[in-house]
């Protein structure tokens, strides 16, 4: 799949990686033909664009790292963006909101996307991975070849389909269906309703109808991927008309341009939730934006050399801090930086039981009742210092000591409770230096 973003994209980035040292001219030319790539990929315009944009701010703006090429620095921020743009904010694209059963399922599409397909995909993954128990319902009253393609899959696929009553309307069905999975203990039910060739009037006022009949917990859209930008135009369609909870990309496992996956979340705000990747009834699979951009990309070897590289810069950086703390110069930055790193990290009692040796300083914390809120406020107190003094602590006299206090909202004694714990912590980093046992704990702080 992608093979040819992929293609044209490594050409422009082989160009790149093979240069020494990267002007800013090299990264802006080589990053307007990424976008003529991206728009050869059939992604739309204004997204091509952005995506250019933001590379390029980060590109502007980064350290460079020791051991890889500007180059190959850029392919980096590229996939990092790929992977943003996928995946928006969606946590876990794989869940549906399946709780209060019967849930509805209501399954979107034009005709031709693979929607029936996807709902028998669907209803097996729900049934071999979720244990639930899943019912099917083909709305499609103009099509009966549809109807029983969808039966006939239920059967190969070991779901039951509600039954086919000739005469029915589909939002008729649709209630049947309801009634049909709360009496029958289903935990899911799935509405395959009806597909046309193009958008038109009647199958939006059907599916509004039956999406006002069932209240869905999901409205899934199936658009075929391989059909690009009117993929894109479809998804924006149906939301605005119908609301749609996420979208199905199918055909995926085709040679198709991959622009479609690109835009489809940037345009239309809504998450893709599963590709398809085959005719198979298994070959159903959750969007992984990480997966995707790797394959758009096709660089993964030079991103895992640069995810290596930043890495080493970070041991670098600790290294050298350490050396400093060693020597006795644990400033009032360092403790700032330390403070902030605990509330990362969870607080510091969950930070003390990580270091060894630390027992009793964290019994110290519980007594002194430390919490988020008042590492917080000593992370205030230090804002208040000037450069100077938080370089040099000792500097202090009483006045200053009662206008930082002040300025940060709090009392001298808060403020020589924290000096007083700066100085033991810079003591204790002096002597743990001494015996390597520095190495150890930083080591496990990073
Ligand atoms: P519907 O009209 O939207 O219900 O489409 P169907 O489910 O009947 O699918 C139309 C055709 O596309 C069928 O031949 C499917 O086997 C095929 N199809 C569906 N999904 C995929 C997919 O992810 N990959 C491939 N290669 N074919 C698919």
């Amino acid at each position: 799949m992608f093979e040819n973003l992929s293609e044209r994209l490594s050409g422009v980035f082989d160009r790149l990686t093979k240069q020494g040292a990267l002007s800013d001219e090299d990264v802006k030319t080589a990053l307007r033909e990424v976008r003529v790539a991206l728009l050869e990929a059939d992604v739309s315009l204004p997204v091509a664009r952005d995506f250019v944009k933001r590379v390029q701010d980060k590109a502007t703006g980064q350290a460079v790292t020791k051991s890889v090429t500007p180059g190959q620095q850029v392919v980096k921020i590229v996939h990092d963006e790929l992977v943003h743009t996928l995946a928006g904010d969606t946590e876990d694209p794989g869940k549906l909101r399946i709780d209060s059963p019967p849930a509805p399922i209501l399954m979107v599409g034009l005709q031709g996307s693979g929607k029936t397909t996807t709902t028998a995909k669907l209803a097996k993954r729900l049934k071999d991975r979720d244990g639930k128990r899943v019912l099917m319902a083909s709305l499609d009253t103009n099509r009966p070849a549809a109807m029983e393609q969808l039966q006939i899959l239920g059967v190969q696929i070991g779901v039951d389909t509600l039954p086919i009553v000739k005469g029915e309307t589909p939002v008729q069905i649709a209630r049947r269906a309801k009634t049909q999975a709360s009496l029958g203990g289903y935990d899911v039910y799935m509405l395959d309703t009806a597909g046309r060739l193009h958008i038109d009037q009647e199958l939006i006022q059907q599916a509004a109808e039956v999406r006002d009949v069932t209240n869905p917990r999901e409205t899934l859209l199936v658009v075929d991927g391989l059909t690009g930008q009117d993929a894109v135009n479809v998804a924006t369609e149906f939301d605005d008309k119908i609301g749609v909870t996420g979208v199905v990309l199918t055909r995926m496992d085709g040679d198709g341009r991959g622009g479609a996956a690109l835009s489809m979340r940037a345009v239309t705000g809504k998450p893709i939730r599963f590709v398809g990747l085959g005719e198979k009834m298994d070959a159903l699979e959750t969007f992984e934006p990480e997966r995707i951009a790797g394959r758009i990309l096709g660089m993964g070897d030079i991103v895992a050399l640069v995810e290596k590289a930043q890495q080493t810069l970070e041991a670098e950086q600790a290294e050298r801090m350490m050396k400093r703390f060693q020597k006795g110069q644990f400033n009032m930055n360092d403790l700032r930086q330390q403070l902030e790193q605990m509330i990362k990290m969870g607080g510091m009692e969950g930070l003390m039981g990580m270091m060894p040796g630390m027992g009793k300083m964290q019994k110290q914390v519980a007594e002194a009742g430390m919490d988020d809120k008042v590492i917080t406020r000593q992370i205030a107190l230090i804002q208040s210092m000037t450069k100077k003094e938080r370089a040099n602590p000792q500097i202090l006299q009483a006045s200053r000591k009662k206008r930082i206090a002040q300025g940060a909202g709090m009392e001298v004694s808060d403020l020589n409770k924290l000096l007083k714990m700066h100085r033991q912590m810079a003591d204790m980093m002096k002597k743990m230096g001494k015996g390597g046992m520095m190495k150890k704990m930083m080591g496990q702080m990073m």
